[in-house]
């Protein structure tokens, strides 16, 4: 079956490769779609370590065609999500508390494990998450990390309806945190983008104030016209925006980092402590997120907007990730030209 699986040049590689048999507790799923995401390109490029010979992908929906015979959790048919936060220890505190993403036993799809750019995928039955009906599965795939991860991100902000929250970075993740925020949390929302193409879409998605960093101050727009952000979500990949973030808050505001950029971030200790900043770090979602998170888009209130490629044209869709060159989110469809 073909995969896109990484090369020691940082490029990807659609390749043959034979998938071992099932394990007790793990199924095999036949993939209909797998969103890509700006992690893959950092996964790729080796940001956090060389990775060459995974199979990349971590945003997949696909048809369950088989199960190891100990597996209860899923049956063939089933429609399931292949997403970052692939299986933790069960056990341990982080597992137990609600926490699971942060397991030190964590396993992750297209990073420690072969993910889901490929025709066909092995899940931990028990960690694959089911795809609501009515939820289109191109639109699942962008909802299994873009989707998740920024609906997990606004929880942890403590956001209330009526509060403004400040969105750094548009893309893929940004723009599902805008509808997250507007249409579930009822806030209003700051979209901050270097990409005016980002912001424009940004507006269509009911963005009600817009501020090009680039061409001006939004730290200093956001004090004076809205006396400072509640919260701030950065999804952006680059550190000015998290510089900017902890400006841009009022005092007892709150930043949520989500981008990850591989670097460090400007924070002035004075400005944390007498104006009572809090800085949070959030990974994707639980397991428990994700059915969230499927349960609002299958409601209609989230609307990615995807746009489906062969998985042929993984390289070139890096590229143009890399030149922010595309609204919304590229979605491979396995089906094309298959
Ligand atoms: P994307 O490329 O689709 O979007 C990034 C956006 O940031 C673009 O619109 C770009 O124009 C904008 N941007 C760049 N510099 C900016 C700046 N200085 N100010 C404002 N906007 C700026 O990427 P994506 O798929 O949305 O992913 C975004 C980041 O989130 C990546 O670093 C990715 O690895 C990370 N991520 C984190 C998690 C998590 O669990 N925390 C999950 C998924 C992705
Ligand atoms: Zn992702
Ligand atoms: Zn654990």
């Amino acid at each position: 079956m073909k995969a896109a699986i990484v090369t020691k040049d940082h490029r990807v590689e659609i390749k043959d490769k034979e998938l071992r048999p099932l394990r007790s507790g793990e199924a095999k799923v036949d993939v209909e779609f797998c969103g890509v995401c700006h992690t893959d390109l950092h996964v790729k490029n080796g940001d956090y370590g060389d990775k060459t010979g995974v199979t990349l992908g971590h945003e997949g929906i696909g048809i369950v065609s088989e199960v190891a015979d100990d597996v209860k959790s899923l049956k063939i048919g089933d429609r399931v999500s292949i997403a970052w936060f692939f299986e933790g220890c069960g056990r341990c505190e982080y597992c137990i508390n609600g926490k699971e993403t942060l397991c030190r036993e964590v396993k992750n799809a297209g990073y420690t494990v072969d993910g889901a750019m490929a025709e066909e995928c092995i899940v931990t039955a028990d960690y694959a998450v089911k795809v609501p009906e009515g939820l289109d599965s191109a639109a699942a795939s962008s909802v299994t990390c873009a989707g998740v991860t920024t609906y997990k991100a606004i929880k942890e902000s403590k956001i209330k309806p009526g509060q403004w929250i400040a969105i750094y970075g548009l893309g893929g993740l940004g723009n599902l945190a805008l509808q997250y925020a507007k249409n579930v949390f009822n806030a209003k929302v700051v979209a901050i983008d270097i990409n005016d193409k980002q912001l424009a879409f940004a507006e269509e998605s009911g963005a009600d104030l817009l501020i090009n960093p680039s061409k001006e101050n939004a730290e200093e727009i956001m004090q004076e016209k809205i006396g400072g952000a509640h919260a701030a979500v950065v999804t952006a990949v680059a550190k000015q925006a998290f510089n900017s973030a902890v400006d841009c808050v009022r005092a007892g505001g709150t930043v949520v980092a989500v981008g990850l950029p591989p670097e460090a971030m400007d924070l002035s200790i004075p400005r944390l402590v007498l104006d009572g900043i809090e800085i949070i770090g959030s990974l994707v979602g639980t397991r428990e997120d994700l059915r969230e998170a499927f349960a609002f888009a299958a409601e209609g209130l989230v609307v990615p907007k995807v746009q489906k490629r062969p998985i042929e044209d993984v390289n070139a869709i890096f590229d143009e990730m890399q030149a922010g060159k595309f609204e919304g989110r590229m979605v491979i469809d396995m089906d094309i030209n298959h």
